[in-house]
């Protein structure tokens, strides 16, 4: 099993080949330079493509290097927060309409997958979001009950219903969101980059910006070997920020999730586990995930790194937990093991910041990132033709460094290690 920093785990192994990129040389005159290979940039990239915009992507490593090659596919419906809390937060005019506008956001997803036919193992059943204690359950409740009132279709199962939806009588009931599913995430990225490519964008990889700077109306990209000039920069960099951009980490909180998916189970184990095509994850503070990939490999991700010291610690947790709450899979080995940084606001909602004149960023998804990176790219990209603030559904704020990030970051680590060790006996 590869645990280095850079490996993408079984995302790479069931992905199409990478697109056909390369990276920048000499100089490239574009309207609008998009920064980082991501959804977001992505999804901006091929849609001001598609507006006929003069476009150019530059990624430092390779499409979906970041969070977006990483994540564990559940395309969510909205944030993480409970919806009141969101409108608490934020007050009830953006509040609504950002609940409003990222729980169409799997719709997006879903639609680009069809129009561009990506070949990305889409499923659109709905994903389970499982109660581990009768508190759990309790916290799911309310969220059903603040969904509803938006007239989202998302319904409290009992532990009777939820148990064969899942293969697993673990939880005590479940929360179907239904407008919500999965994706092989990788894939997703790759098939976005070719559409923008059809579409008319110039995507460059392994083309980082090493230095930026403003030459009166027109922003000057430095890579190793070229130079873009822009007259509007949409920064995409979000959980992965490097080279010139490093210091965007300062205003997010980190924390790691790792996955490790098992070899492909024999069929009459696979066809007990999420038959309906659901993806799940639990209520825990420590949270876990569950989901099957297209050729039955079990993926199982939680809290911490999947490398040095913690490797061993989370990868024996996880073959406990599978054995805990799929016990059907019996004794199985796992074949890869992978993870990424999930940057976190204080507050989990996510910002929009002009950087400088004619430098936009949407940033720090706090995990959700498919649909939201998807509409954030999309949105930035009406932004960068209309200019107007109404476009994007978030208050225009200024960032703001997060003096204890790397404290809170630890937190994370130590305190996912603590858990999963301490249920060592489970
Ligand atoms: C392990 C994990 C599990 C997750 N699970 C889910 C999930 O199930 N569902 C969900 O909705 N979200 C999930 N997320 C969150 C989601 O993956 C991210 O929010 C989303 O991918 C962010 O997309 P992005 O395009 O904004 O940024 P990223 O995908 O992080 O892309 C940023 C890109 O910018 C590039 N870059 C950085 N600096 C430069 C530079 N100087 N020059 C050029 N390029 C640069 C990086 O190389 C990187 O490719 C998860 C995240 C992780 C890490």
């Amino acid at each position: 099993m590869n645990n280095s920093t850079e490996t993408h785990g079984v995302w790479t192994v069931t992905a199409p080949p990478h697109p056909a990129l390369l990276p920048l040389e000499g100089e490239c005159k574009t309207d609008v330079a998009v920064i980082g290979g991501g959804y977001t940039g992505l999804s901006a990239t091929l849609h001001l493509a598609e507006a006929g915009t003069n476009v150019t992507l530059l990624e430092a490593k390779s499409i979906g290097y970041g969070g977006s090659g990483r994540n564990v596919g559940l395309v969510n419906a909205g944030l993480w927060l409970k919806p009141d809390e969101v409108v608490e937060i934020m007050g009830s005019e953006y509040g609504e309409r950002v609940l409003d506008v990222l729980g169409s956001s799997p719709d997006l997803v879903f639609e680009l997958i069809n129009k561009h036919k990506i070949e990305c193992d889409p499923i659109r059943e709905g994903t389970l979001h499982c109660a581990h204690s009768p508190a759990g359950y309790k916290v799911l409740r309310q969220r059903e009950e603040q969904w509803q009132r938006r007239n989202a279709p998302v319904t409290l199962l009992s532990r009777e219903k939820a148990a064969p939806m899942i293969g697993s009588d673990s939880f005590h009931g479940a929360l179907l969101d239904k407008r919500a599913g999965q994706i092989q995430p990788l894939a997703y990225a790759y098939g976005l980059a070719d559409a923008g490519k059809k579409a008319g964008a110039k995507l460059y990889v392994n083309s980082p910006i090493t230095t930026f700077k403003k030459d009166g109306d027109t922003w000057r990209l430095k890579t190793p070997d070229g130079v873009v000039l822009a007259k509007t920069v949409i920064l995409a960099t979000q959980g992965y920020p490097d080279y010139a951009f490093k210091n965007q980490k300062n205003s997010m909180v980190p924390f790691n999730y790792f996955q490790f998916s098992t070899l492909p189970l024999p069929e009459s184990v696979r066809k007990t586990i999420l038959p309906g095509g659901h993806a799940a994850w639990d209520t825990n503070l420590i949270l876990s995930s569950y989901k099957l990939d297209r050729d039955g490999r079990l993926i199982v991700g939680s809290v911490g790194q999947a490398r040095n010291g913690a490797y061993n610690l989370h990868k024996n947790w996880t073959l406990r937990s599978i054995k805990k709450v799929f016990p059907q899979v019996g004794s199985i080995e796992l074949e890869h093991a992978w993870d990424g940084i999930i940057r976190m606001t204080t507050d989990n909602i996510p910002r929009f910041h002009i950087l400088d004149k004619g430098m936009i960023t949407v940033t720090s998804y706090n995990g959700r990132g498919i649909g939201p990176g998807t509409m954030f790219g999309k949105l930035l990209a009406e932004y960068t033709q209309s200019e107007s603030l109404t476009c994007i559904p978030l208050p225009l704020t200024s960032q703001e460094d997060i003096s204890s990030r790397i404290l809170r970051g630890l937190y994370y680590e130590v305190g996912a290690r603590l858990y999963h060790f301490a249920q060592r006996r489970f």
